[in-house]
Protein backbone atom coordinates (compact mmCIF):
# COMPACT_ATOMS: atom_id res chain seq x y z
CA UNK A 1 0.00 0.00 0.00
CA UNK A 2 1.33 3.42 -1.46
CA UNK A 3 0.91 5.38 1.61
CA UNK A 4 1.45 2.70 4.41
CA UNK A 5 4.32 3.60 6.37
CA UNK A 6 4.90 0.11 7.21
CA UNK A 7 5.05 -1.19 4.09
CA UNK A 8 7.53 1.45 3.00
CA UNK A 9 9.64 0.40 6.00
CA UNK A 10 9.44 -3.67 4.14
CA UNK A 11 10.84 -1.30 0.56
CA UNK A 12 13.89 0.37 2.96
CA UNK A 13 11.90 4.04 1.30
CA UNK A 14 12.39 4.85 4.99
CA UNK A 15 14.71 3.90 7.35
CA UNK A 16 14.43 1.61 10.48
CA UNK A 17 16.92 -0.52 12.73
CA UNK A 18 15.86 -4.04 11.23
CA UNK A 19 16.67 -6.36 13.86
CA UNK A 20 15.16 -9.40 11.87
CA UNK A 21 14.52 -10.73 8.33
CA UNK A 22 13.29 -13.13 5.93
CA UNK A 23 11.24 -13.86 2.88
CA UNK A 24 7.97 -12.84 4.12
CA UNK A 25 8.80 -10.98 7.74
CA UNK A 26 10.72 -8.21 8.95
CA UNK A 27 11.13 -7.26 12.59
CA UNK A 28 12.49 -3.65 13.64
CA UNK A 29 12.97 -1.73 16.83
CA UNK A 30 9.96 0.75 18.01
CA UNK A 31 11.19 4.19 17.60
CA UNK A 32 9.32 4.74 20.62
CA UNK A 33 10.22 2.15 22.77
CA UNK A 34 7.76 0.84 25.84
CA UNK A 35 10.53 -1.88 27.61
CA UNK A 36 13.83 -2.36 27.33
CA UNK A 37 13.66 -4.30 24.52
CA UNK A 38 10.74 -3.51 21.97
CA UNK A 39 10.38 -4.70 18.75
CA UNK A 40 8.04 -4.86 15.95
CA UNK A 41 7.40 -8.12 13.83
CA UNK A 42 5.49 -7.04 10.33
CA UNK A 43 4.46 -9.43 7.61
CA UNK A 44 5.53 -8.06 4.15
CA UNK A 45 2.14 -8.03 3.03
CA UNK A 46 0.03 -5.72 3.51
CA UNK A 47 -2.99 -6.21 5.41
CA UNK A 48 -4.64 -3.38 8.59
CA UNK A 49 -5.40 -5.09 11.93
CA UNK A 50 -4.84 -9.16 13.01
CA UNK A 51 -8.74 -9.48 11.57
CA UNK A 52 -7.86 -8.37 8.43
CA UNK A 53 -4.73 -10.79 8.19
CA UNK A 54 -6.44 -13.87 9.41
CA UNK A 55 -9.24 -13.30 6.62
CA UNK A 56 -6.71 -12.66 4.05
CA UNK A 57 -4.25 -15.39 4.49
CA UNK A 58 -4.17 -17.08 8.40
CA UNK A 59 -0.64 -18.66 6.74
CA UNK A 60 0.45 -15.21 7.47
CA UNK A 61 0.19 -15.70 11.38
CA UNK A 62 2.75 -18.42 11.70
CA UNK A 63 5.00 -16.41 9.57
CA UNK A 64 4.98 -13.58 12.11
CA UNK A 65 4.82 -16.20 14.65
CA UNK A 66 8.29 -18.45 13.82
CA UNK A 67 9.81 -15.62 13.52
CA UNK A 68 8.94 -14.12 16.84
CA UNK A 69 9.94 -17.69 17.90
CA UNK A 70 13.55 -17.75 15.79
CA UNK A 71 14.26 -13.94 17.06
CA UNK A 72 13.54 -14.73 20.72
CA UNK A 73 15.14 -18.09 21.21
CA UNK A 74 18.38 -16.68 19.00
CA UNK A 75 18.77 -13.71 21.15
CA UNK A 76 17.95 -15.57 24.41
CA UNK A 77 14.59 -14.29 25.77
CA UNK A 78 12.64 -16.92 26.86
CA UNK A 79 14.16 -17.61 29.96
CA UNK A 80 13.32 -13.93 31.26
CA UNK A 81 10.70 -14.24 29.31
CA UNK A 82 8.38 -11.71 26.58
CA UNK A 83 4.75 -10.24 25.85
CA UNK A 84 3.43 -10.23 22.74
CA UNK A 85 0.74 -7.76 21.75
CA UNK A 86 -1.25 -6.57 19.06
CA UNK A 87 -3.80 -3.33 18.67
CA UNK A 88 -6.84 -3.25 16.98
CA UNK A 89 -9.06 0.05 16.18
CA UNK A 90 -9.15 2.74 18.74
CA UNK A 91 -9.89 1.40 21.75
CA UNK A 92 -6.98 -0.37 21.80
CA UNK A 93 -4.42 2.22 20.73
CA UNK A 94 -3.76 1.41 17.18
CA UNK A 95 -1.91 3.92 15.41
CA UNK A 96 -0.43 2.37 12.61
CA UNK A 97 -2.50 0.09 9.90
CA UNK A 98 -0.88 -2.32 8.93
CA UNK A 99 -0.51 -5.50 11.48
CA UNK A 100 2.14 -5.30 13.93
CA UNK A 101 3.04 -7.39 16.53
CA UNK A 102 4.96 -5.24 19.64
CA UNK A 103 7.42 -7.81 21.54
CA UNK A 104 8.20 -6.41 24.55
CA UNK A 105 11.41 -7.96 26.91
CA UNK A 106 14.39 -7.22 28.80
CA UNK A 107 12.81 -6.57 32.09
CA UNK A 108 9.81 -7.17 34.43
CA UNK A 109 7.02 -5.75 32.17
CA UNK A 110 4.26 -5.75 35.11
CA UNK A 111 1.34 -8.52 35.81
CA UNK A 112 -1.39 -7.67 32.53
CA UNK A 113 -4.73 -9.51 33.13
CA UNK A 114 -6.88 -10.46 36.45
O1 LIG B 1 -0.01 -0.65 18.03
P1 LIG B 1 0.25 0.72 17.48
O2 LIG B 1 -0.38 0.94 16.14
O3 LIG B 1 -0.08 1.80 18.46
O4 LIG B 1 1.83 0.75 17.32
C1 LIG B 1 2.50 1.46 16.36
C2 LIG B 1 3.93 1.49 16.80
O5 LIG B 1 4.75 1.82 15.71
C3 LIG B 1 4.23 2.50 17.91
O6 LIG B 1 4.77 1.82 19.05
C4 LIG B 1 5.25 3.44 17.27
O7 LIG B 1 6.24 3.86 18.18
C5 LIG B 1 5.83 2.57 16.18
N1 LIG B 1 6.40 3.23 15.02
C6 LIG B 1 7.73 2.99 14.69
N2 LIG B 1 8.28 3.56 13.57
C7 LIG B 1 7.54 4.37 12.79
C8 LIG B 1 6.18 4.62 13.11
C9 LIG B 1 5.64 4.04 14.24
O8 LIG B 1 8.42 2.26 15.40
N3 LIG B 1 8.12 4.93 11.71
Amino acid sequence: MSDCIFCKIVKGEIPSTKIFENETVIGFKDLRPQAKIHQLFIHKSHTKDINDLAKNDPKELSDVFNAIRTYTMNEGLEKGGFRVVTNLGPNAGQTVFHTHFHVLAGEPLGHFGS
